[in-house]
């Protein structure tokens, strides 16, 4: 139980907190979408990140430069298209705790993470299985499954699946540890999640990496929900590869270019990879060599010239994570969070129940929330919610995820998100 003292739920007082924020201006850098005449309670940037004022004009600064320039904006467009993705990279860097070498920013996440596991899931007949968890997100689960298809193996013998033992369906690293040591010899890949989508429960990547190089396996992590999120630090971590999409705790929009991460040890490795001309060293790309000459780094994985338009917002949302730094974001995380954690406690024990860990270091920004009285219950809420323009989101069959995002959401948010939720209550007593 989380019981601070000095939390209050009181609206003076969480206007006062959010006074004497030092992050607090980064919010009127959002644009907040509208409710009954004044702004929606926005706790859902778990799913859609809001859109950076300064996106708008981002956009329209290419689309000038195009209609002004033409081919001629590949070198002299105000952000030059030709190097556009190394614009991004430093911050990108910076967000996820890994050297510039490391990372690009590509495709979308699913995508990335089939071409990083074209590289580092290489199975042999002795050596051919996955580890994901029981609960993963779908699109990780159908990765791994069809991967193992691909490559002539049978997922019901080669995904190995670890169950959930914690009362929460949370999993603890004990869990994964035995895991590895009951199927350590036959597993070429481990694949976990940064911080679970459903859960909200924060993985320990660099233990869970040093388990499984010990047990002979690749690492890689799907940072979809730690990325902008908690203070990740990739390259110490020791991993293989990591991937995340950009539309989450990034702000860069729907659909936005996600990112990939490739340890630096494998910078300048002969690694079997699907290959295109921008993976190709930027000094000799345009010679148009017969040979694939590779970028140092995780740019050996690009494949093609990057879409501007979709870069673009990216690289507005990053100078605001630049200007904030990660770890002011992730002070300011765990408070909010901890607010949020006591005002559900404190006011609605009877009906809510907190399902992501206490603990801060294995939560990140989001709560996930089960109502005690069931699914049906659940749904209600989350509709009442909605209704008075506080927004989460419903995940089937009973989980209301609920996440303040420090670059925009505020104390009085999640005091507003408890009133909301003790009024439903209310009602329906
Ligand atoms: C959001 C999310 C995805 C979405 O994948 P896309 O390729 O961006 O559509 C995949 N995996 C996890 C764990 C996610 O949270």
């Amino acid at each position: 139980m989380t019981a601070p003292t000095t939390f209050h739920a009181d609206a003076e007082w969480a206007r006062a907190q959010d006074a004497a924020d030092p992050l607090h201006a980064l919010r009127d850098a959002f644009l907040i979408p509208p409710h009954a005449g004044g702004e929606q309670t926005y706790l859902v940037g778990n799913s859609l990140g809001l859109q950076p004022r300064g996106v708008r004009q981002a956009l329209l600064d290419e689309l000038d430069d195009w209609a002004h320039l033409g081919v001629e904006g590949h070198l002299h467009a105000r952000h030059p298209w030709l190097p556009y993705h190394r614009e991004v990279r430093d911050g990108l860097a910076e967000v996820v705790g890994a050297e510039p070498i490391e990372v690009v920013a590509m495709n979308t996440l699913t995508a990335n993470l089939h071409l990083l596991m074209v590289s580092f899931y290489r199975p042999t007949p002795e050596r051919h299985a996955i580890l994901i968890e029981r609960h993963a997100f779908p699109s990780d689960r159908d990765l791994a499954a069809s991967q193992i298809r691909f490559h002539g193996y049978d997922p019901a013998e080669a995904l190995i699946e670890v169950d959930p033992d914690e009362a929460s369906a949370t999993l603890s690293l004990a869990a994964i540890e035995r895991a590895l040591g009951e199927h350590g010899q036959r597993v070429a890949l481990v694949l976990l999640p940064g911080v679970q989508y459903l859960t909200g429960q924060a993985f320990e990547l660099a233990e869970i990496t040093r388990l499984a190089h010990a047990a002979g396996c690749r690492v890689g992590f799907d940072c979809a929900h730690a990325a902008g999120n908690i203070d990740l630090a990739l390259h110490d971590s020791g991993c293989d590869f990591a991937a995340w999409c950009s539309y989450k705790y990034l702000n860069a929009g729907p659909g936005a270019v996600a990112g990939a991460f490739v340890h630096a040890r494998h910078a300048h490795a002969e690694l079997p990879r699907f290959e295109g001309w921008w993976g190709r060293n930027q000094a000799t790309r345009f010679e148009m060599r017969p040979e694939f000459d590779p970028a140092p780094g995780a740019e050996a994985w690009q494949l093609s010239n990057p879409p501007i338009l979709a870069l673009a917002p990216l690289r507005a949302s990053l100078q605001l994570f630049q200007r904030a730094g990660m770890a002011a974001l992730r002070k300011k995380s765990c408070r909010l969070t901890a607010y949020l954690a006591w005002l559900i406690e404190t006011r609605l024990g009877d009906t809510l129940e907190i399902l992501t860990p206490d603990e801060p270091e294995r939560r990140g920004a989001q709560l996930s929330i089960r109502v005690r009285a069931g699914r049906d219950a659940g749904k209600s809420l989350f509709d009442h919610l909605v209704a008075h323009g506080v927004l989460g989101d419903w995940r089937e069959p009973d989980v209301l995820r609920i996440a303040p995002a420090p670059m925009y959401n505020t104390f009085s948010d999640c005091l507003r998100f408890a009133d909301a939720a003790i009024a439903w209550r209310g009602a329906a007593a």
